[in-house]
């Protein structure tokens, strides 16, 4: 096999060519109906504006489906930060769902490919990706926030990149129930609106906040990950790619956007590791290990921190 050959079939290996019926399918869920959601907020707000109830709704929703996302789609089953117990392990799962971002199998596969190639050829979403002059920047941050989504002719392979979550009984239980999970994600607001107010209206307003409006904003909060927190921001840890620390984008995904550190060691399970750097995910999963629900923690040591840290560690 010539060397082109090779690289081509690991090319082929490690990622699959998506139909224009799925691109098309990304492009409504992923793009235009957040879109949709947040212009039918607008009218919404101006006219009757967000009662107390569907505020609650919605802030509780936001918390679990980004908690999911940060906890348990990306630190425990991307990187393997830590172990938890199967019913730690599904209640995770069952909340990353909430987020409408794709089965976990989907979304670990496209991360760990990201983590590989950072900002270098073979990155899904890389906002340097067209170069690194204002328009071309421009271009890039789109492509790295939603654009990719529809433009990318190929996808990460799941055999490739996540053989250990298919070989998860309920890793594979949880893909398969993925529409159902989804289903659930804007019922449950619904229902919960509904029963609390005892009206068709309470469930219609819960299901525009808690559900519509909530989807749209969790999802534009994990992008940013991908195009701020790669482009702005201060980067005290040396990387060879572009990863940074955004403060409010790190507030908004609950400790996500201190993203330099994280890729220095994807596999810690605390983000924010400078002085002053809240990181609810973090504090969230001491919780769950002090009471014994996730064990083998794979907390940052101070010695990888000074060795990876530009000056000396504040
Ligand atoms: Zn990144
Ligand atoms: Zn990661």
């Amino acid at each position: 096999m010539t060397s082109r050959s090779r690289r081509q079939s690991e090319g082929t290996a490690e990622t699959v060519a998506i139909g224009t019926g799925r691109r098309s399918a990304y492009l409504v869920v992923l793009v235009i109906l957040p879109v949709l959601a947040l212009a039918l907020a607008v009218p919404a707000a101006w006219g009757w504006g967000i009662g107390l109830r569907d505020l609650v709704i919605a802030v509780v929703m936001y918390l679990v489906s980004i908690f999911g996302i940060a906890i348990g789609y990306h630190r425990l089953f991307t990187h393997r930060a830590f172990k938890g117990n199967r019913a730690l392990r599904i209640c995770l799962m069952l909340a990353g769902g909430m987020a409408v971002e794709g089965p976990v199998t989907l979304w670990a596969a496209e991360h760990r490919r990201h983590h590989k190639y950072a900002d270098r050829e073979g990155d899904p979403h890389s906002p340097w990706r067209y170069g690194d002059s204002g328009l071309a920047l421009l271009r890039g941050m789109l492509h790295a926030h939603i654009g990719w989504f529809y433009t990318a002719r190929r996808r990460s392979s799941r055999k490739h990149w996540v053989p250990d979550l298919l070989a998860d009984p309920d890793v594979r239980r949880f893909d398969a129930a993925y529409p159902a999970v989804v289903a659930l994600s804007f019922g449950l607001p619904a229902v919960v609106g509904g029963l609390w107010s005892m009206s068709w209206t309470g469930a219609w307003s819960a299901l525009l906040w808690g559900g519509l409006v909530r989807y749209a904003v969790v999802h534009h909060v994990t992008w940013s990950v991908n195009s701020i927190a790669h482009t702005f921001g201060d980067r005290p840890f040396r990387t060879r790619d572009r990863s940074s620390n955004v403060w409010w984008v790190a507030m908004l995904t609950l400790g996500e956007g201190w993203h330099n550190w994280h890729h220095v060691e994807p596999t810690c399970a605390r983000h924010g590791v400078l002085r002053g750097q809240l990181d609810p995910s973090a504090r969230l999963i001491r919780w769950f290990e002090r009471a014994g629900w996730a064990h083998d923690v794979r907390w940052p040591s101070p010695g990888r921190l000074s060795a990876h840290h530009t000056g000396p560690v504040p």
